[in-house]
């Protein structure tokens, strides 16, 4: 059982990734219950009861014999810094630092979790190259709007880039091409078909903006877009380039090409 605070689940994903994520972690028989508050737990021999306020706001109690609290992490700086030493820290402990992992003494730097961004091994590690760089008079940046983010559950979920609700919230326009691992011959084979590529492209430029994946490979196949991205493609540049027959791959071309309704394997909507 997955009890879940918020109201929406994965709420950090792209809502369409996050409703067939619930969608096919259901059939998988996960019981996932949203806007049920845990207010606390008792072990009782090899056994754990937890309570919680579920979404009529009734307590809840429940018997498990494992649990796992997975309710995110903060930065441990306290007392990292002695109070002179001038390194900033903002109100939710986090060093201060520039784009360039700078803080406010010269010749201080920081990187990973305890400095702003997405608390990922990835960013921490090509932070830390960025900074040796520096450090060794090299020009050195890091494109903070790449970094790839996977849940590794199965199927993998990964995405890179802005989803729809930010975009929406954000006031750009938009397109969006999707296609689902079903119309794929390779996922057939491996009978691996749940799940969809779905990339989000600027309506007046065509550049990508985000990339979002469920399904099988995703974690990997979600690098091809980060690259994509990172070399500012539009879902064209995708669409005209060649992918290899039978692969899991091609579920990123045809989503590309159905950003303008040229997907092959897949009805397209209606033109407007
Ligand atoms: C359970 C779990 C699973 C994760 N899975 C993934 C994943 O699948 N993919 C992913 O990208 N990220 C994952 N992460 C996140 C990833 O581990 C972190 O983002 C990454 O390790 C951050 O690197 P870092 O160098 O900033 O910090 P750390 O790796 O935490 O390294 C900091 C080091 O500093 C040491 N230290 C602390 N205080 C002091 C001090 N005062 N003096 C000297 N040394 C000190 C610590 O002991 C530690 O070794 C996971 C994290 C957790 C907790």
């Amino acid at each position: 059982m997955v009890l879940e605070a918020q109201d929406a689940f994965l709420s950090l994903c792209d809502q369409d990734v996050a409703k067939e994520a619930a969608k096919i972690f259901k059939k998988q028989h996960l019981d996932i219950r949203l806007g049920a508050r845990v207010t606390g737990s008792q072990i009782n021999g090899e056994e754990v009861e937890v309570t919680y306020l579920d979404k009529e706001g009734n307590e809840q109690k429940q018997t498990f014999d494992k649990l796992i609290v997975a309710v995110g992490r903060k930065p441990f700086t306290q007392g990292c810094f002695s109070e002179d030493s001038g390194v900033k820290l903002d109100e939710r402990g986090f060093v201060f630092v520039d784009e360039q992992c700078r803080t406010s003494v010269p010749g201080v730097y920081a990187i990973g979790d305890i400095v702003r961004g997405p608390m990922l091994a990835h960013k921490a590690s090509e932070e830390g190259v960025m900074v040796a760089d520096i450090i060794a008079g090299h020009k050195a940046q890091m494109n903070y709007d790449c970094i790839p983010s996977v849940i590794y559950t199965h199927p993998e979920l990964a995405w890179v880039g802005k989803n729809e609700q930010e975009l929406k919230a954000e006031g750009v326009k938009f397109k969006v091409g999707k296609f689902p691992f079903a119309a794929s011959g390779r996922a057939m084979a491996a009978n691996d078909t749940d799940g969809f590529v779905k990339i989000i492209a600027c309506e007046e430029t065509d550049r990508i903006l985000g990339c979002h994946i469920i399904g099988g490979h995703a974690a990997d196949l979600i690098a091809q877009a980060v690259i994509a991205m990172e070399f500012g493609s539009t879902a064209e540049d995708i669409a005209l380039t060649v992918f290899a027959h039978p692969t899991v791959s091609e579920a990123v071309h045809e989503a590309a090409l159905a950003v303008d309704n040229h997907a092959i394997h897949i009805a397209n909507r209606k033109k407007r």
